[in-house]
């Protein structure tokens, strides 16, 4: 259910309406007042968004958001431009990442908000961790071709979408290609540990992930957790209360793709574990989940609520005092 997009590839952005920002698209409800609300998960196209920083928050003013944060894939380059154009206009500007974390079962996004973008202890990590995980598939790739299996880096890139690129995405193309009857397949021969197209890996595992964000002073949130794919609530409850062990500060229940009830349902772990709640609609405006506009989601019957701002201030705090 995660949008798919491609980094590398241009990103067409939604149609402007006559007065400069996105007209509604056929996948648009009503337009949702959300006048005073916020909005705290967003992308640009410093990461695989269609629009400029500067671009969204401009928008976020006409659309009357008190306070948004820009969270772009694995970077933080768009947000001294947001936070520069947010004082210009008078929106709050969070900064934000949103970072990729291994995980087998779902997806896996951490949320990072409220570490300054020229922090390098920061971005540095981010930096090599892509880095080497390029190299690495590179390295797959070259390999493949010396047991004759012709794949390309970018047909893999395109498999993986908005996820990291990894295995799994290798397997799938190995599939598509006739080259193996199955993913398993390709793992058993190829891919898997100890076979001969394995390559030791790097990318943030979730403890990783979470420490390194509270090192650098910021609060880690888990985004969309719908999207882990846990078995049931408790399971969820159980899979939060174990990452709060590690540092996890908040959880985005208030998530345009979550279904109402879960939303209510999530809002109650976060409450019971201590963790505060955050929101965001996900805005992309391109191939990327279409049909979400900016602080209104798909359908415009989604807005968070500025008291969540709040709580995430309040856990900055505690963030900076103990990192
Ligand atoms: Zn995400
Ligand atoms: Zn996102």
């Amino acid at each position: 259910m995660n949008g798919r997009g491609n980094r590398e590839v241009q990103v067409k952005p939604r149609p402007l309406g006559p007065d400069g920002f996105p007209a509604p698209s056929d996948f648009d409800g009503p337009p949702a007042d959300v006048a005073g609300c916020i909005d705290l998960h967003m992308h640009s196209t410093c990461s695989d968004g269609a629009f400029e920083p500067e671009f969204l928050v401009r928008w976020a003013r006409k659309l009357g958001l008190k306070a948004i944060a820009l969270t772009d894939h694995d970077t933080m380059k768009g947000v001294r431009r947001a936070m520069n154009e947010g004082s210009r206009q008078g929106v709050e500007v969070i900064p934000g990442c949103e970072i990729s974390v291994a995980y087998s079962q779902g997806t896996f996004h951490l949320l990072a908000y409220f570490i300054e973008p020229e922090n390098r202890q920061f971005t540095d990590r981010l930096d090599e961790i892509a880095h080497n995980r390029h190299a690495r598939n590179q390295k797959i790739v070259a390999k493949l071709g010396e047991f004759g299996m012709a794949v390309t880096y970018d047909e893999i890139r395109a498999e993986a979408g908005e996820a990291v690129t990894g295995r799994p995405h290798i397997a799938r193309v190995l599939l598509k290609r006739g080259y193996v009857k199955s993913t398993q397949e390709a793992f058993d021969l190829w891919l898997g540990d100890d076979r001969p197209c394995y390559f030791e890996k790097e990318t943030f595992g979730p403890r990783e992930a979470i420490e390194h964000v509270r090192r650098c002073g910021g609060v880690p949130v888990m985004a969309h957790p719908y999207w882990l794919n846990r078995r049931d609530l408790q399971d969820l409850e159980q899979y939060l209360s174990e990452l709060k062990d590690m540092g996890l500060m908040g959880v985005e229940c208030v998530y345009s793709d979550h279904p109402p009830e879960f939303r209510r349902q999530c809002t109650g772990i976060a409450q019971r574990l201590g963790l505060v709640v955050t929101g965001g609609a996900d805005f992309h405006g391109g191939v990327t989940k279409p049909e979400v506009s900016l602080g209104s989601g798909p359908g415009g019957g989604f807005k968070v609520p500025a008291e969540l701002l709040e709580g995430l201030k309040s856990a900055a705090a505690r963030a900076r005092v103990q990192p």
